[in-house]
């Protein structure tokens, strides 16, 4: 039931239409390691610089995330994100990406955090995806994420990266992007043949689908009438998946498992956007994820009565 994740610890300067922040805790790693404390013994792996202090770390280990492995670069400064949204929160400009500490960094994970059962490789540059992961032989389950900056920038190790890996979570823009594919379904296929068994398509406030050899399940997003900042949303999505397969370590890992995964993801992710960056997750429930998921299931059953179909 050990969890380790590799991905950006971030300082983000966000923009919305119902408001800003200037600097708050973010990165993928950490929005992924908070929805996936809720069912998992969490390690996070990646560095921070000088203006990273205790506040930020005692944020993470308030819902018992290990933060040994974060790696305090002395004279560094963390990773900083800028992003803006418009009216429409599925589409989002980056306005500024500073690396920061991660440039130079080589990750050499602790023997605790290489002896995870499951990996998840959140968004960061692909090389240091692969270092990680090449660390980590025995996780029964690796997933990962990405974004349309390293497929710009650094496809080829991206999809070394991909074909060494179980699962891809990537959203649907970047997925037709990585395989120059219009369609979804055959984006999702393309994919599946570079290694991985499952790809799971973010689709912002339309919800994820989810496809393996077995077949497809689509779940939408559970429906908010408010929603402040989508930042972290896709991390804190995976977060609920990839924790509640490393909660199940006896089951078979296939098309059932993840479907019930997904849930859980779309509920936490749901929350996540409610307000900035982490704020609303760090005070979440298990009772609130547990009535979301609910919510979710009853949303989505319906119960057919046929009707006579005209030829
Ligand atoms: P999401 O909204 O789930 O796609 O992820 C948002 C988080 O990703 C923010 O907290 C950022 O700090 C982080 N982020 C943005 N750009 C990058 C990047 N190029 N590499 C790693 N993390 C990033």
């Amino acid at each position: 039931m050990s969890l380790t994740v590799v991905g950006s610890i971030a300082f983000d300067a966000v923009k919305t239409p119902f408001g800003r922040r200037d600097r708050m805790l973010g990165g993928s790693a950490v929005h992924f390691a908070l929805a996936a404390s809720f069912f998992a013994d969490v390690r996070v792996v990646g560095p921070v610089g000088d203006d990273f202090g205790e506040p930020e770390l005692d944020v993470l280990r308030s819902r018992g995330v290990n933060v040994d492995d974060v790696e305090h670069v002395a004279g560094g400064e963390t990773f900083f994100w800028r992003g803006e949204y418009g009216w429409d929160l599925n589409d989002r400009e980056t306005l500024d990406t500073r690396l920061g500490v991660f440039a130079d960094f080589e990750p050499k994970l602790s023997e605790a955090s290489r002896d995870c059962d499951v990996l998840f490789l959140a968004n960061i540059q692909p090389d240091l995806q692969r270092e990680v992961h090449e660390q980590c032989r025995r996780a029964r389950f690796v997933a990962m994420d990405s974004m349309n900056l390293w497929i710009d920038t650094a496809r080829d190790s991206l999809v070394k990266t991909i074909s060494g890996v179980d699962a891809v979570l990537l959203n649907d823009a970047e997925l037709r992007q990585l395989t120059e594919q219009p369609s979804l379904v055959k984006a999702a296929r393309a994919v599946m043949e570079m290694g991985p068994r499952a790809v799971i398509a973010k689709q912002g406030e339309y919800g994820a689908a989810l496809f393996t050899e077995e077949g497809f399940f689509g779940l939408p997003a559970f429906p908010l009438e408010e929603v402040v900042d989508p930042t972290g949303a896709g991390d804190s999505f995976a977060g609920g998946v990839v924790g509640y397969v490393a909660a199940h370590p006896g089951e078979e890992l296939d098309h059932g498992l993840l479907t019930r995964a997904m849930a859980y993801g779309t509920a936490i992710a749901s929350f996540n956007v409610e307000e900035f960056g982490t704020e609303r997750v760090q005070r979440l429930s298990s009772g609130e994820v547990r009535e979301r998921v609910e919510a979710l299931q009853r949303m989505t059953a319906f119960d057919d009565r046929p009707v006579a179909l005209r030829s």
